[in-house]
């Protein structure tokens, strides 16, 4: 299915960035209204302001300011100086009296630079965002009038901005319509632009002079902008727009202007979604108010208004609710779920607030796309026109939305709306008794549709089936836990997916969730695994884990047996932990790299790997590895961004229905020698095998033949042989021990055990030509050790130490191949997420990278040498078994040869194929017994039926002692006579019967084979 790769700007939105309303936003007044006349001067120099505020009450109001952090001059009533008692916590309280009171007060402020991430007054500019005058508690209509230094302009929430030139300072005065809780001011040294818009709008840039470059785009952006909603929603609320940078990094929207940070502005991306999402916080945010307690309807509306819809317009929708469900999914879980209703404040951009983020921001977003589906467009834009004429300059609760909403749509949407903001879960989806019926000669396709939640939601589903070439799409209405769905079909379906579009605010599968960064920052028990000596480099990301509360150890520190319980972050590719799990992963060498995987020890929970060049690098990246959380890869240079990638998931709840055979065009079949000219350039020559086919082997034997002839120095890798019996090989195929010495020394029948036949011509020829004979296997007690005691982490230090450094058990496809081996050996209970499962792929992963290290290791001790490696098939795998594992370790040209008899050939297992006949050995002497190793010698345990033996007259109990005149003492001395002689023939055995108190008897046997 399609990969989801785009590009930062929404994430990179919401968390540098805007979103943040200023802490005194829009609160409009419920009734009764209060005139205040504010007037400030500024000493830039001295980083002081100096003001005086009147205020007008008429008869029977009473007055509250509050003045923390303000020095206090007079305070005079109705020209009266007065004594004013302010109380601990600042408030300053007049008293209502009978007549109208005017009150006038002197204050002043000095802002010390670096006192404040804020505010500041200085000569570079100055910015008010916190309290800077007396501030009444109450919704008020504020006049202001600033003296400011004569090269510099400003910006308040005005419809009218005048200046007066009076000498060294400049008047500029500021009127604005609607009353308010706190107003802003901003004052420096920009270059301001001005434009009406046809409508009478002024739009305005307010840019410092070395960024002249950017105003014309934002200001054209942001007249763009503006028609865009005045079409959608209504006429702009205000007669300004001001885009106004900011020394301070900051990302506000104001009524009348957004405050950019100097930083933000200038990123390439910010006029294509965040200018946009600001633009419309005008209507959503500001003209309309929210009244926090009552919940916030505006951040989730305005994302969807603005950030999706831009998404949408690069038809790149789907992957933008996708993101937002991942990242849902990735940082809110059972601990810090809430409701939608509950959600107030987006909250700062630190890791902490991203799960109330992905509550206000994302799901409710997405409740707004299913409110849209339910609705249809026209109505859901009508309703939206509505709840904004409505509710201009008032505040507005989720009561009001919903009210416009079911007016428009003449519906009772109360269950929609309880739901979607009263409920902490999201619906989580399962799939029972699929089936697909032929009838009539045509596939039927049903299934039940599960919920896991209870009560159960109400909501559409859409699932989509491929029929034929087309697919196939229906929108189920769901209302029960159970909810019974079919297709009726022209052909075999092979693939189906629910909510492939992201139409529902749901739980992901696991096959949807790619392995990305923000399930790491959102993901619960995290550790950091610091490589030796890396301490300094990367300690500059440790503010940042220690915020995410990841424990960090050492090498040293680390307990093996937490690397399958906790999401990891590797710092530094070169610990032995980060080794064992992904070998050396291929990184630039220079700038910083993070890429994100999924823990193969740990199916659900992920694993970061790190690797920088330099302590800088990772000091560049510091603070902004925290809004990158979409991604799985990501490099940097120097601090900027390089590359990123998201990599591929599903698109929808997916399911595979019917997978037809693989075919392959034959253009030209080949002769066996053309094929064997073709490879014999190859170091390494692999030849699969299913162990019990002769045709397999019979193929290696003509292979080794093949490439032998070409080339001379050729020598045979061999699975069948553990590394511990290479010295029997090697004295085998020098000619100093015979074949009867060889088995016995190798221990052939204890770690191999199959039928010696079908290697016997293999070894053979290789004595005959003294070919080297490598033995590639691991102990296999090693991999059943692996396997049961809970992976690496259990085998004993000695074990450790000889097993290879560098494993990887992440290579793409590994993974599905091994969980398809492994659910054919376990039955109807396996469960791919079974930690069993983990212990597999880590025991095979050491299997492999064994036999790899292996032959890379010959290959590079032989500068001239050739290799046949003989294996079973699942080891030769091309894409991701032995093959690539070499060449990892050493460049050389490989090839990959295997027999096709019946199955399914998947792709990019192999470079040939061979189709060969049916060949079975003959059949092989059996003396018809059950044997064992005993005190005494090989002892009669059982006969099979129609034994040969028993038929001889031998006895359960008796001791062989020798076959063929040829002593015995062990089970494999007879196995070995066995294969010298054939099927039908005679044995001589000799055996030992005790008898009861008389001495044993010695008896011969001629036993029919
Ligand atoms: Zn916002």
């Amino acid at each position: 299915m399609k990969s989801d790769c785009h590009h930062a700007e929404f994430l990179l939105l919401l968390l540098f960035f805007l979103s943040l309303f200023p802490l005194f936003a829009a609160r409009y007044a419920a009734a009764g209204e209060l005139r205040c006349d504010l007037a400030v001067s500024f000493d830039p120099a001295a980083h002081f302001l100096n003001g005086t505020i009147r205020c007008s009450m008429a008869a029977g109001e009473s007055l509250a300011l509050q003045t923390a952090g303000l020095d206090l001059g007079s305070v005079v009533v109705n020209g009266a100086k007065q004594e004013v008692g302010i109380g601990e916590d600042g408030l300053l309280a007049l008293p209502a009296t009978d007549g109208s009171q005017a009150v006038d007060i002197a204050f002043s402020k000095k802002i010390e630079p670096g006192s404040s991430a804020s505010s500041m007054i200085d000569s570079q500019g100055i910015v008010l965002l916190d309290l800077w005058y007396p501030l009444p508690l109450q919704p008020a209509r504020i006049s202001l009038i600033a003296g400011i230094p004569a090269d510099f302009s400003a910006v308040s929430e005005a419809d009218e901005i005048i200046y007066q030139q009076s000498g060294e300072t400049r008047k500029v005065s500021f009127s604005f319509a609607q009353p308010r809780s706190f107003i802003h001011f901003i004052a420096g040294p920009y270059q301001v632009r001005e434009e009406r818009m046809a409508g009478g709008t002024i739009v305005a840039t307010y840019f410092f002079p070395e960024d002249q470059e950017f105003a014309q785009v934002y200001g054209a952006k942001t007249m763009e902008y503006l028609a865009r909603y005045e079409k959608l929603i209504g006429p702009y609320p205000y007669k300004r727009y001001s885009v106004v940078e900011n020394r301070l990094p900051t990302g506000f929207a104001m009524p009348t202007f957004t405050l950019l940070g100097q930083s933000v502005v200038r990123l390439p991306f910010i006029t294509e979604t965040s200018l946009g999402h600001e633009v419309l916080h005008s209507w959503f945010g500001n003209a309309v108010g929210v009244d926090h307690e009552l919940g916030n309807w505006c951040e989730g509306l305005t994302t969807y208004l603005a950030d999706q819809a831009y998404a949408a317009d690069k038809g790149e929708e789907v992957d933008f609710r996708k993101g937002q469900l991942i990242k849902y999914q990735s940082h809110v879980g059972p601990d810090n779920t809430m409701t939608a209703a509950d959600f107030k404040d987006a909250g700062d951009h630190g890791i902490a607030s991203q799960a109330t983020r992905a509550v206000g921001y994302n799901k409710v977003s997405m409740l707004f796309h299913m409110l849209r589906k339910k609705v249809g467009d026209e109505i859901f834009y009508a309703a939206l026109r509505d709840f904004y004429q409505q509710h201009k300059f008032r505040n507005a609760s989720w009561d009001d939305v919903q009210q416009s909403f079911s007016k428009a749509a003449d519906l009772d949407l109360s269950t929609f709306f309880d739901q979607w903001l009263l409920r902490p879960d999201v619906p989580a989806l399962t799939v029972q008794k699929l089936r697909i019926e032929i009838k009539d000669g045509a596939p039927e396709l049903t299934f039940d549709l599960v919920q896991q939640n209870t009560p159960p939601y109400e909501f559409t589903l859409p699932v989509q089936v491929k029929n034929g070439k087309e697919m196939v799409r229906q929108d189920v209405a769901v209302t029960q836990a159970k909810t019974p769905v079919s297709f009726s079909l022209t052909s075999m379906p092979p693939t189906m997916e629910i909510d492939p579009d992201y139409d529902l605010m749901r739980k992901l599968v696991p096959d949807e969730v790619p392995p990305v960064w923000s399930r790491f920052q959102g993901g619960a028990e995290k550790m950091a695994v610091l490589a030796d000596g890396s301490e300094e480099k990367f300690a500059p990301l440790r503010p940042m884990l220690e915020e995410m509360d990841c424990a960090i150890v050492t090498e040293s520190e680390l307990n093996e047996h937490d690397l399958g319980v906790k999401n990891l972050l590797f710092l530094g590719t070169d610990s032995k932990a980060s080794l064992g799990l992904f070998a050396r992963p291929a990184f630039p060498a220079t700038g910083f790299t993070l890429e994100v995987r999924e823990n193969p020890l740990a199916p659900g929970l992920v694993a970061v790997i790190i690797q920088a060049e330099t302590r800088e690098q990772v000091a560049a990246v510091a603070r902004k590895l925290g809004h990158y959380g979409k991604y799985g890869y990501l490099h940097f240079e120097d601090g900027k961004n390089t590359e990123k990638r998201v990599p591929e998931s599903d698109y929808g709840i997916g399911y595979i229905l019917d997978q037809p055979p693989r075919g392959a065009a034959v253009e030209k079949s080949l002769e066996f020698d053309d094929v064997m000219d073709r490879i014999a350039d190859s170091r390494a020559v692999y030849v699969g095998e299913t162990h019990v086919n002769q045709a397999d082997h019979l193929l290696q034997f003509r292979v080794l033949q093949a490439i032998h002839q070409r080339y001379p120095e050729v020598a045979v890798g061999m699975e069948m042989f553990n590394r511990s019996s290479q010295a029997a090989l090697d004295a085998y195929v020098k000619g100093d021990i015979d074949e009867r010495q060889f088995l016995k020394d190798a221990q052939y029948f204890k770690n191999w055990g199959y039928d010696y036949r079908y290697y016997r011509d293999i070894l053979q020829y290789a004595r005959q030509h003294r070919l080297p004979v490598i033995a590639l296997n691991l102990d296999k007690d090693i991999v059943s050790d692996t396997f049961r005691e809970g992976g690496i982490a259990g085998l004993a230090p000695e074990i450790k130490e000889t097993l290879p450094v560098e494993r990887d058990l992440s290579m793409p496809g590994y993974r599905q191949r091994l969980v398809q081996v492994f659910q054919s050996h376990s039955g109807p209970h396996f469960n791919a997420n079974d930690q069993k499962m983990a212990n597999f792929v880590q025991s095979q992963a050491l299997w492999d990278e064994t036999m790899a290290e292996t032959i890379a290791g010959y290959l590079s001790s032989h500068a001239q040498a050739k290799m046949i490696v003989i294996a079973g098939s699942g080891h030769v795998v091309k894409e991701n078994a032995i093959p690539p594992r070499v060449a990892r370790r050493i460049p050389v040209k490989q090839t990959v040869v295997v027999n096709v008899q019946q199955g399914d050939l998947p792709p990019d297992e192999a470079d040939y194929v061979f189709f060969s006949n049916q060949v079975n050995l003959p059949p092989s002497p059996m003396l018809g017994l059950m044997l064992a190793d005993k005190k005494d010698g090989p002892t009669i345990d059982g006969f099979a039926p129609n034994s040969g033996a028993k038929a001889a007259g031998m006895k359960e109990g008796d001791v062989v002692l020798a076959v063929e005149g040829q002593e015995v003492r062990t089970v494999d001395d007879i196995k070995i006579s066995l294969l010298y002689k054939e099927h039908g023939s005679k044995l001589k055995v000799k055996a030992r019967r005790p008898v009861f108190l008389l001495p044993d008897a010695v008896l011969d046997f001629n036993v029919q084979l």
